[in-house]
């Protein structure tokens, strides 16, 4: 196995990394999940190349998420897409409501099929996307929101130049080499005052930190990823933008899915049992972990001076 020679965010050395796992998925090259113990990072290494990057960021990412989502997620079609994550619309919204400002200009970074961005328009705002997979993009575009395949590529065109009110991107940074840079770049395009919103899977869930169950570990700890973050490594990232922020926790996999892994060892089977246990139980559980610290996603708003 390869051994990395300094943590990749906080640059120590050799001797506080660690494996995580070498069950990579996706993986055929030997490629392992380190964590540093001064940061607390957790990374892949060694990482893609720019090529191997560049090709798992279009065809190969759709089909990468068919396979692993059986489908159900709806990547085949921009459309069944939208449809199947309308909950995951609901969920956003509760936390970005009291952040958005009233009226204004929204980019969001890695926009898929734009399922974000279009009830964001409905509500007035002015909005764009950066998607490089070719289907999406082309959806997207078709329903007349600019969208653009790289930063470069938008920031080319003369209507949509830095200024942003509000720059956000759901799952995009743990897929990005070069994090700390990524988001520096994304601060540029905001007008002072503007907010970056960024969500990412939180590596203290407790389907890998407290269940300990074989079959999510081979599932969890995937190639697309060059990064698992938890708020540590979170925080040591955003204290060195220099901009004000604030870490929020949330859930989004219930009881019924944590049930599923524990019982079957296979994903899904979200609401399986909710009209059995209750809605309560279901949100009193996602509550608990959110309280814990042992939930799934984490969300950080930095707000540019
Ligand atoms: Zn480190």
């Amino acid at each position: 196995m390869a051994l990395p020679a300094a943590c990749p965010l906080c640059k120590a050395s050799r001797e506080t990394q660690r494996v995580v796992t070498s069950h990579v998925y996706g993986d055929r090259a030997g490629r392992a999940f380190f964590r540093c113990d001064a940061c607390s990072a957790i990374y892949l290494f060694p990482r893609l190349s720019p090529g191997e990057e560049r090709a798992l960021y279009t065809a190969e990412f759709e089909s990468f998420m068919i396979s692993r989502s059986g489908d159900a997620g709806g990547w085949a079609q921009p459309e069944r897409h939208i449809a199947a994550n309308q909950t995951t619309v609901a969920r956003r919204m509760n936390y970005l409501r009291p952040v958005l400002p009233a009226k204004g200009r929204i980019l969001e970074i890695g926009c898929s099929s734009g399922f974000m961005l279009y009830p964001l328009i409905a509500d007035g705002y002015e909005c764009a996307g950066v998607e490089p997979s070719g289907v999406f993009g082309d959806y997207v575009r078709s329903r007349n929101v600019p969208c653009f395949e790289s930063v470069e590529a938008l920031l080319a065109d003369p209507g949509n130049q830095p200024g942003f009110d509000v720059v956000m991107h759901f799952f995009v940074l743990e897929h990005t080499a070069e994090a700390a840079a990524f988001l520096e770049t994304q601060l540029k395009l905001l007008k002072p005052g503007g907010v970056l919103i960024i969500e990412i899977p939180n590596a203290a869930d407790a389907l890998v930190t407290v269940y300990d169950i074989p079959a999510f570990e081979r599932f969890y700890w995937s190639v697309a990823h060059q990064w698992y973050f938890t708020e540590t490594s979170l925080k040591f990232l955003l204290d060195r933008l220099g901009a004000p922020y604030e870490i929020l926790r949330d859930q989004r996999y219930d009881l019924s899915n944590h049930m599923g892994w524990a019982r079957d060892g296979k994903p899904g089977g979200m609401g399986r049992y909710t009209d059995k246990i209750g809605g309560e139980i279901e949100e009193a559980y996602k509550q608990a972990l959110i309280k814990s610290g042992h939930c799934d996603t984490l969300v950080g708003i930095v707000r540019k001076r």
